[in-house]
């Protein structure tokens, strides 16, 4: 008898839980477990701003993908995924090679959104991947290095935009960051500006007045130029042009104002609905009985009008759900109905300090920024056990890369 070939599609925080979950509820040889990804490392996304910085070493945030899987169950195929054939039951990779499936996973993730604001795409930096995150720190070392040859201002303002979870996360880490580094390049911190834009009219405005104004406090103290209610309407390399006639002489500036569904779906014949896949609440797609969509690329609707967050909080769940659900069809039982269950969410404010709800319970200061720690550990417990844990935080230090 053939055996059942389950493909996932992307090894991020869905792919790879989903490939956990399988692998514990399979036997080896009991299904041929295909996971595909463009890399052959597996990046820590919620660490991405450290990367930017240069506060955490390589090896912390990007973990090689063969230690995390059991090679006597999975195979695993380094490859970009062009397009997905759900009448043949293909994948198709760029390179040419077609993978079969009668069971598959789409978990490709997400992509920046730029809302077509000019200059955008061809000037900011995003925090997206760990390649992306990377080009962001050699950015600022190289206007570090420029600055010395030229003294030109715009080289030391560094600028993000979005003032929500992940651009707290930014500002925090270049606040806590950028002395070490421009101790190193001769270059005097005190000349630096560190500039946070958003439009809304306070920074992270979902977690309520008390935590809102303990940011805003940390991030005076850190001398963090913030402009609120402030719309961006166009970049250029070394200009960001805001409303009201304001004109920002920048060269870094750090785009983080959203996310979508990454555009690789729109290939796939799937009908879209605001650019992800619509799943039922056993997360099959809708009209595709074989075929799983979970974590940013999916809708998932928690009600008629609202649909879960694009959060690895919500594509971790969906994956332990989506492993069992392919297992039971697998054995033709019954499959399950996804709950979502939100267990709060901290943000860092560089490394001694975060904010952070769970319930209605708020946190801030150095308690949340060791319940993030935990949570991060928590993640890599998941993923490797408690050998994972140990060589990341006891063998790797906080080091520069
Ligand atoms: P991803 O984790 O993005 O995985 C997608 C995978 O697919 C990647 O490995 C990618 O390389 C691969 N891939 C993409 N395209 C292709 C292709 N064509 N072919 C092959 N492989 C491909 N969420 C939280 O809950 N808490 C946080 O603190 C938090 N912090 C964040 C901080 C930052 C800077 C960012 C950007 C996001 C943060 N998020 C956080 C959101 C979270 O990272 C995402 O929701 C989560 O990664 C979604 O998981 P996923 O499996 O859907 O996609």
């Amino acid at each position: 008898m053939q055996k059942t070939n389950i493909v996932i599609l992307g090894a991020g925080y869905g792919g790879l839980i989903t490939n956990k979950k399988i692998e514990k509820l399979l036997q080896a040889g009991e299904a041929n477990i295909t996971l595909i990804n463009k890399h052959d490392y597996h990046y820590i996304t919620t660490q991405l701003h450290k990367v930017g910085v240069g506060t955490a070493c390589d090896r912390k945030i990007a973990l090689s993908i063969p230690e995390l899987i059991d090679s006597n169950k999975t195979k695993f195929v380094v490859g970009s995924v062009s397009n997905v054939d759900a009448q043949q039951q293909t994948v198709l990779l760029e390179s040419g090679d077609e993978i079969p499936y009668d069971y598959l996973v789409i978990s490709l993730g997400f992509e920046v959104a730029t809302f077509g604001i000019p200059g955008i795409k061809e000037y900011a930096f995003e925090l997206r991947s760990f390649r992306s995150s990377k080009a962001i720190h050699h950015q600022i070392i190289k206007q570090l290095s420029l600055y010395k040859e030229d003294g030109d201002p715009s080289r030391l303002t560094f600028a993000v935009a979005g003032g929500g979870f992940t651009g707290i996360e930014m500002l925090g880490e270049l606040a806590e960051g950028l002395p070490k580094l421009c101790n190193e390049y001769g270059v005097p911190f005190d000349k630096v500006k560190i500039v946070g834009i958003e439009a809304a009219d306070s920074l992270i405005p979902f977690f309520g007045e008390e935590l809102i104004s303990y940011t805003s406090k940390v991030m005076e103290k850190h001398r963090i130029e913030i402009f609120t209610s402030t719309k961006i309407l166009s970049c250029t390399e070394d200009a960001i042009q805001l409303e009201g006639d304001m004109v920002l002489p920048c060269r870094t500036l750090i785009w983080s104002c959203g996310v979508k569904a990454n555009s690789v779906l729109e290939k796939f014949g799937i009908p879209l609905v605001r650019g992800k896949v619509p799943v039922e609440k056993d997360l099959r797609v809708k009209g595709l009985e074989n075929v799983f969509c979970i974590g940013d690329c999916a809708l998932f609707m928690k009600d008629d009008q609202n649909a879960l967050p694009p959060t690895a909080q919500v594509a971790m769940q969906q994956a332990e759900v989506c492993g069992e659900n392919i297992v039971a069809l697998m054995r033709h039982t019954n499959v399950k109905a996804f709950e979502y269950h939100h267990k709060g969410s901290v943000a860092s404010i560089g490394d001694r300090t975060a904010v952070g709800k769970v319930g209605s319970f708020t946190m801030s200061g150095w308690f949340a920024a060791i319940m993030k720690r935990v949570i991060e550990n928590r993640y890599l417990f998941v993923l490797g056990g408690p050998s994972l844990v140990l060589k990341q935080t006891l063998f790797l230090n906080r080091e520069p890369i």
